[in-house]
């Protein structure tokens, strides 16, 4: 019976229901009402369907509560999306690699058998300075070279910083306000005049965050290191954030989740605007539907929360955070080649390039058999605008002369070339995550960050206290969220249908 709940929630203040979708459909055995238009009342009402949404949808149904998933695209998955290429290489383009040390989502993966494999990285990599120089090395970062003692020097700072953060109640932390004042450009160029190691530091927030460091509040690289379990964890491969890879797609444990909740997700349901009371929620999407719950748990980016019209408005504090908290911007782009060739030269297919290219950073993408050769290139920052400016051809253009600069000639011809621009795709608009801009956390994060608006519960990875930014920071938020309605639902003596039913 996914979906209905037997107790009607309580929206008696909201006013009366206008406007199409208010016939009341019984969704069923299966849950799964179809067509536009349909109303329901169910226990909580989940928006979004990313790990975030799913998570927590998973979490409800287990507390045995009710839910109805309201989902805008026509997949679930949200910023983690896979698709075999017409060559046959499953491409990811959002969310790929996960770590030893992202538990829950190890956890997730494992319950449902989704196979990984080590991220291709024996041999070479190749760094580009701006002034066209190629030097081959292995590791993080090369040993030597410009900028390199002051760059290491300067994050083994950040480091230290990091080690006071207090990722549960970020407030809490010593020197927060006066961080969180700076940008992160205004933190490196105070400890350093070194014009190399500000590149090499720049390219690191470009590679983390998809922003600039004059956009990102100092603070916020804090908390997201502390968050992480460190630097290295952020940018290494082996045994870090970059680990491995999935054999069928990082969204092929989205899609298990979501089997489990048997109908109980609605695609291409875009909530537009949501009416709420202290004891309940309505909310409308663009097709006519009215889910009405006692909960809602919205589980989009804050800047996809900016689309949602709420009756009454949000609070100040969780207005001015979701103003504070713009997209990272970022293209993946793969080149795939009938095979790996760069190995036959001894190189890894990574790279780091500074100076004029459009590219920032590139991986060996290639699938676990390596049956085909596939390198994927990401553009950050700046670097994205410039270059999503341009005709197809010249963007497509650009893409390939850095990749042959980087594994050699061959790589101007692939079978097959595929581009992702996430600031032009549909409900997330950027990644990959949100970031926050200096004094946003100061001004609006104690209430705003994640503090529940009476019936309204956050999830989604930026509001993480482990691995924020991550797919596992997604899942977490999930469960967090789940739990804040389960607590919220039992102490309003509500036990959900499920449970009910499970009492009798
Ligand atoms: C290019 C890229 C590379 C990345 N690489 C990695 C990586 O390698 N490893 C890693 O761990 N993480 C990575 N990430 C980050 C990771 O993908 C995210 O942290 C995670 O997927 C966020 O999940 P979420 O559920 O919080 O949000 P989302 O996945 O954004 O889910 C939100 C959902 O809400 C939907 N939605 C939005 N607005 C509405 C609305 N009004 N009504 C209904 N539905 C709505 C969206 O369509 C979406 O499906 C990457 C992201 C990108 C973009």
């Amino acid at each position: 019976m996914g979906g209905v709940t037997a107790t009607t929630p309580d929206i008696s203040a909201i006013g009366p229901e206008t406007g199409p979708g208010t016939g009341t459909e019984d969704t069923g055995d299966t849950g799964t009402a179809t067509g536009p238009g349909f109303a329901v009342d169910t226990d909580v009402v989940v928006v979004g369907a990313g790990y975030a949404g799913l998570t927590a949808a998973s979490g409800l149904v287990e507390a045995g509560f009710e839910v109805v998933v309201l989902e805008a695209g026509d997949r679930v998955g949200g910023r983690v999306h896979s698709r075999p290429s017409r060559s046959g290489v499953r491409v990811d383009h959002g969310g790929q690699w996960i770590g030893p040390s992202q538990l829950r989502f190890q956890e997730l993966a494992d319950r449902f058998g989704c196979e990984r494999f080590p991220t291709w990285e024996s041999g070479s990599h190749i760094e580009i300075r701006g002034d066209g120089t190629r030097m081959a090395y292995t590791g993080a970062a090369p040993e030597r070279g410009p900028g390199i003692a002051e760059y290491e020097r300067v994050t083994a700072l950040l480091d230290r910083l990091a080690g006071a953060v207090d990722v549960e109640r970020p407030w809490d932390t010593p020197r927060f306000a006066e961080y969180d004042a700076q940008s992160a450009e205004d933190f490196f160029r105070a400890q350093t005049a070194d014009e190399d190691a500000l590149e090499r530091l720049a390219l690191a927030v470009q590679g983390v965050w998809c922003a600039e460091p004059r956009e990102i509040s100092f603070f916020h690289v804090l908390f997201y290191l502390a968050s992480a379990g460190g630097y290295e964890q952020l940018m290494e491969t082996r045994d870090c954030a970059q680990d491995a890879r999935f054999t069928e797609g990082a969204d092929a444990v989205a899609h298990a989740l979501a089997r489990t909740l048997e109908g109980r997700v609605r695609l291409g349901e875009p909530v537009l605007s949501i009416r709420h009371t202290p004891s309940g929620v309505e909310a409308r999407t663009g097709s006519g539907t009215v889910v009405r719950a006692h909960r809602a748990v919205i589980a989009v980016p804050p800047a996809a929360v900016e689309h949602i019209a709420f009756a009454p408005e949000l609070p100040t504090a969780r207005r001015g955070w979701v103003r504070h908290t713009p997209m990272g911007r970022v293209a993946k782009v793969h080149a795939i080649y009938d095979r790996p060739f760069w190995r036959e030269a001894g190189l890894s297919g990574i790279a780091t390039l500074y100076g004029d290219h459009p590219v920032g950073v590139v991986f060996d993408n290639s699938p676990e058999d390596a049956s085909r050769g596939a390198l994927v290139a990401f553009v950050y920052g700046d670097r994205l605008d410039r270059w999503a400016a341009l005709p197809d051809d010249e963007r497509r253009r650009g893409i390939l002369a850095a990749l042959s600069e980087v594994v050699g000639a061959g790589a101007a011809q692939p079978i097959e070339y595929v581009e992702t621009i996430w600031p032009r795709t549909g409900w997330t608009i950027g990644g990959y995550e949100c970031f926050v801009t200096p004094g946003g956390w100061a001004s609006y994060g104690r209430a705003g960050w994640r503090e529940p608006a009476g019936s309204l519960h956050w999830a989604g990875t930026e509001t993480a206290s482990v691995w924020n930014g991550y797919i596992d920071g997604a899942i977490s938020s999930g469960e967090r969220a789940a739990g804040e309605v389960v607590a919220a639902l039992r102490a309003a003596g509500r036990t959900g249908m499920s449970a009910s039913r499970l009492a009798y």
